[in-house]
């Protein structure tokens, strides 16, 4: 079986690094509207030093992780500390349990409901108002879309878009309940009568057909690249990224060293949250 990865896989990833242990440390600070200046590398600068018509944002858990979302790693997640959440992020977990996994994509639902986007996701926003940017993502939160971004292709698909388990039916979800339920019955759906999963892709799912044919296409097309929060060597950012046109740069930005694609024109070791306003202020002064 094709084993696909989801948040909870980054979410796990990102527990056993303590680079991004201490940077999620860090990211309260950053978040706050006098984030410091920061300073482009020349390389960067020198790149970024003329008009972009077709940029792409492909963003990953570091993105989401600057606005305080936690991960998810087991033995630290209150009411749901003995689970592995690879163990609650199957097919399989649904047709054993589906009250628990339910009750823990709510509570997930809730903990991003409660959480801010942050500079990176507003650099984002105007990214697209002003240059026309598109944006791709890994994550499953909405916070692309509550800075202001619109038509955000998500390839993880989203904790805001339940369907029917049985028929696929879209189906409308409230406001997050403010209390944490460790089991929760999930809806009816409206047409069929099963019951309603999360809208996200589960290991040993594949990806939305149509989001990665959206994204595939505007990765052949573009013309600047920007990889934030996720280390680009893991499917499916690996694949997107040696979709972009040679000349065309690719800019990572993570604070995160470590392994990354060899299509990765520049890094810059930081978060989204600092990193992606300086790629901003650059690109509206090119000269
Ligand atoms: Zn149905």
């Amino acid at each position: 079986m094709k084993r696909v990865l989801s948040q909870s896989d980054f979410d796990r990833f990102a527990a056993r690094s303590p680079a991004i242990a201490r940077h999620r440390m860090i990211a309260v600070s950053v978040t706050a509207p006098s984030a410091e200046p920061f300073e482009l590398p020349a390389a960067v600068a020198t790149a970024l030093a003329r008009p972009f018509r077709r940029i792409v944002v492909f963003s990953g858990a570091g993105m989401s992780a600057d606005s305080g979302i936690p991960t998810f790693r087991s033995g630290n997640n209150g009411l749901w500390k003995e689970f592995d959440p690879q163990d609650l992020a199957t097919p399989e977990a649904w047709r054993r349990d589906k009250e628990t996994v339910w009750g823990w994509y709510e509570w997930r639902r809730g903990l991003v409901s409660k959480a801010q986007p942050n500079p990176g996701h507003v650099a984002v926003a105007q990214l697209q108002r002003e240059f026309g940017a598109s944006v791709v993502t890994q994550n499953v939160d909405d916070l692309h879309e509550r800075a202001g971004v619109t038509r955000v292709i998500h390839l993880h698909g989203s904790l805001f878009a339940a369907r029917c388990f049985a028929c696929d039916e879209p189906h409308e979800l409230g406001m997050p309940q403010a209390e944490a339920h460790r089991r929760l019955m999930p809806p009816r759906c409206a047409r069929c009568d099963d019951h309603v999963r999360p809208g996200v892709v589960w290991f040993g799912e594949s990806l939305p057909e149509e989001a990665v044919r959206q994204a595939s296409t505007l990765m052949r097309q573009c013309d600047l690249l920007l990889v934030v929060g996720t280390s680009g060597v893991v499917h499916p950012a690996a694949g997107m990224v040696n979709l972009v046109p040679r000349g065309a740069p690719v800019i990572e930005i993570n604070p995160q060293a470590g392994q990354r694609s060899s299509r990765i024109d520049h890094s810059l070791q930081t978060t989204a949250a600092i990193g992606l306003p300086a790629v901003l202020r650059r690109l509206r002064a090119p000269a």
